[in-house]
């Protein structure tokens, strides 16, 4: 063979391969092109999880109720929800912990948090307001694979209404035992004094036994009323309400009160139009009325109680919301020993009495004016008294009027 044949020979089989090298690349080629594609849509799939898992968790963030923070090691505040900058004000881009909610307090929860510890909750106050923080670490991978905290999440909640009901609810507690000690106390004397002897002394025995009678009686009304309360407040006891002379409601009370004001000779004298109707609970407006009357006649020695009503145009100042609106206001004013002014807004708070001496010998459990307001409060109306701590006391409320 010629060296041409050769020469022709070795191109075809140069060309041959390359053929072949480029037929292997073009399917290589086409194998990474489908590659590329699917990890374009594995990553578009995972860039789609993952805005979604961010719009989530702002979503989050903003539907608490608690102020949410989070402080990377370097004290930096990388998040905060709503809650917790209308707390602390706005987040500055480059601001500390500290020198965003300026509470140096809390500076030493983070650090031992960094530090790994597990934190008990911490109390702070922050405008009358006592607030309660939780704090975990979150942990990250250190260069030496070691897991440990890189940042600390921090939960803070407003627990001031919390402590408050807390408070409230151990001095009910500690109220009623005082209420329920003393008539127990006089159960137990007078029942002593009547097994020491006295019950073979049959008029000093019929003594005793009133007396008995009179404290079971004070121990009756005291469950009564803090069944009451509580139906009131939890709102088991509907109102029935319907239109009624009001005239009507107060006399049904005056009839059964009469034999108490005439017994301590006092007046007690009705001024209202036989027309004026309200929109009321009979029962429940009843009780209300009773109770104001009851304490005029407890706390006068001479004298009287008038109750009077009249049409108004908005509640008088300081009590005005809108003076638009009209209202019966209804008025029970008595010629007693009246309420020192610093006290008379702690009335109505259940079991308030005024200086305990002053009260000894009366009868009450301090409940019937915070039932009263509650009752009033539910037909939309307000209570209030007035007095100059010497000469009387009048109360007034408001209802809705029937027109
Ligand atoms: P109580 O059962 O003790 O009468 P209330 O809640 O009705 O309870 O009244 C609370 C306190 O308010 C009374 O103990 C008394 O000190 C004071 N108070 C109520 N009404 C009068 C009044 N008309 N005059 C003087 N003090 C009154």
């Amino acid at each position: 063979m010629s060296i041409g044949w050769w020469i022709a020979a070795g191109l075809l089989i140069v060309v041959i391969g390359q053929l072949i090298v480029y037929r292997r690349l073009k399917n290589q080629f086409r194998q990474t092109e489908a590659e590329t594609l699917r990890l374009e849509r594995k990553l578009s799939f995972v860039r789609n999880e993952l805005a979604e898992a961010q719009t989530r968790r702002k979503k989050l963030l903003a539907a608490s109720t608690q102020a949410l923070i989070i402080v990377e090691k370097d004290h930096r505040v990388s998040s905060a929800n709503k809650v917790a900058r209308r707390l602390f004000g706005p987040l500055e881009q480059a601001a500390t912990f500290t020198t965003w909610t300026r509470q140096h307090q809390l500076r030493e929860l983070v650090d031992q948090t960094l530090a790994g510890e597990k934190m008990p909750p911490f109390y702070f106050s922050k405008d009358d307001k006592t607030l309660e923080v939780h704090a975990r670490s979150i942990k990250g991978r250190s260069r030496d694979g070691k897991k440990q905290p890189v940042a600390v999440a921090l939960a803070i909640h407003d627990v001031t209404e919390l402590q408050r009901l807390s408070r409230a609810r151990r001095d009910f507690v500690a109220n009623i035992s005082h209420e329920l000690r003393t008539p127990l106390a006089s159960l137990r004397l007078l029942t002593e004094t009547l097994l020491n002897g006295a019950l073979d002394d049959q008029s000093m025995a019929v003594n005793l036994v009133n007396k008995i009678v009179a404290q079971l009686d004070t121990l009756y009304q005291l469950a009564q009323e803090l069944l009451d309360l509580s139906l009131i407040e939890s709102g088991q006891a509907p109102l029935k309400l319907a239109a009624y002379p009001l005239r009507s409601i107060v006399q049904a009370q005056i009839d059964q009160l009469l034999p108490q004001a005439e017994r301590k000779k006092l007046s007690l004298t009705v001024d209202i139009d036989p027309d004026l109707k309200v929109l009321a609970d009979e029962t429940m407006m009843g009780r209300v009325v009773t109770n104001l009357i009851h304490n005029g006649i407890k706390f006068t020695e001479t004298g009287g109680i008038t109750i009077s009503a009249e049409k108004i145009s908005g509640l008088p100042a300081p009590k005005q919301t809108d003076p638009l609106e009209d209202w019966v206001m209804v008025s029970v004013a008595d010629t007693g020993v009246g309420i020192p002014p610093d006290e008379i807004s702690r009335i109505f708070e259940r079991f308030y009495k005024i200086d305990r001496a002053r009260n000894r010998k009366q009868s009450g459990t301090g409940l019937g004016l915070a039932i009263a307001k509650h009752i009033v409060e539910a037909h939309g109306g307000r209570i209030w008294a007035e007095s100059d701590g010497k000469s009387g006391t009048t109360f007034y409320f408001t209802l809705p009027p029937e027109e």
